[in-house]
């Protein structure tokens, strides 16, 4: 049987595009590895932001825009992304979040205790100390390498049917349910980064998409050749797939579950150095060639930004 490792990369809607780089970057200590437009509105800026390469477990995307509304978090929708850190860094980033007069509230669930506050957009975040993870290489605004956020740690997924959206987690994505607390269930896969994902077991109503919400949750897929399997799979199922889609940095297949959360199931390879050194990640606006003859004027339409320090007190 087909089974994920965990989560690819979270998608979300947020408002202006510098204060999404200040916090994601700034504050988190987050790489902006890649800045490109959605393809499918290329005056819409996409920002991608990971560890220091953007490994699969470790990306949040944005389509800043910011005259967006504000969404509601609710059903279908992933309601909370969930960040690993290394051990023993709660108390580093508890002072951090002060520093930078973000509120926050600590909750636990599953015997761990999480770091909860949102992003300027609402944009509901969490922080857990794992052991499990690489640890990120990547240092900025006084984020030291030994506090950096991992990756994700996974998502709490709200569903307008989470029966059936359990049953899709297990029986088609390969996840193994791991427990049950609370009204939650817990779902884990084989990865050690972006693999628990938590799901409220009282079916929600309906949130709404806007500013501050998850797009979509994608799901890792090895390889093409996996990939292309996960496809057959979700067409036998069905899910109606959409055809491949070249991401450029992944190929994607987008499908939604019962639950009304967007799903889409994302290929490793071939990852952002495709296109940048890596060492110069994130500092081009980069485009597919389909969009290069617009550049001059896609341009000049998305705001300028910059990853700069910001401070805190
Ligand atoms: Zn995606």
């Amino acid at each position: 049987m087909l089974k994920t490792a965990g989560i690819h990369h979270i998608t979300a809607f947020v408002n202006d595009a510098q204060q999404n780089v200040d916090f994601h970057a700034g504050v988190l200590g987050l790489r902006l590895v890649k800045k490109t437009i959605n393809f499918d509105a290329p005056e819409v800026y996409h920002l991608y932001f990971g560890n220091e390469s953007g490994s699969p477990g470790t990306i949040i995307t944005f389509f800043p825009q910011e005259q967006a509304r504000t969404g509601v978090i609710g059903g279908g929708q992933v309601s909370i992304t969930v960040y690993a850190i290394p051990k023993g860094s709660m108390e580093f980033w508890v002072s951090r979040l002060d520093a930078f007069g973000i509120g926050h509230e600590t909750t636990s669930r599953f015997g761990e205790t999480f770091l909860k506050f949102h992003d300027p957009s609402g944009l509901q975040i969490e922080l857990v100390e794992r052991e499990e993870g690489t640890p990120s290489r990547w240092s900025f605004n006084g984020v030291p390498v030994e506090h950096a956020i991992k990756g994700f740690g996974g998502a709490m997924l709200s569903s307008v049917s989470s029966a059936n959206t359990m049953i899709v987690l297990e029986k088609v994505l390969g996840l193994q349910r791991a427990g049950e607390e609370d009204g939650l269930v817990r779902f884990r896969g084989f990865g050690d980064i972006g693999q628990i994902i938590d799901v409220n077991a009282a079916d929600a109503s309906w949130g709404n998409p806007g500013a501050g919400t998850v797009h979509h949750i994608a799901w890792r897929a090895k390889d093409y050749e996996e990939h292309e399997q996960w496809r057959e799979l979700l067409a036998e199922a069905g899910f109606h797939p959409t055809p491949v889609i070249d991401r450029q940095y992944f190929n994607a297949i987008y499908f939604r579950e019962p639950g009304g959360i967007l799903f889409e199931i994302a290929t490793d390879p071939p990852g952002f150095a495709r296109d940048e050194a890596e060492g110069e990640l994130g500092t081009h606006l980069m485009l597919p060639e389909w969009y290069e003859p617009q550049r001059e004027l896609i341009e000049q339409v998305l705001p300028k930004i910059e990853v700069r320090e910001v401070e805190g007190n």
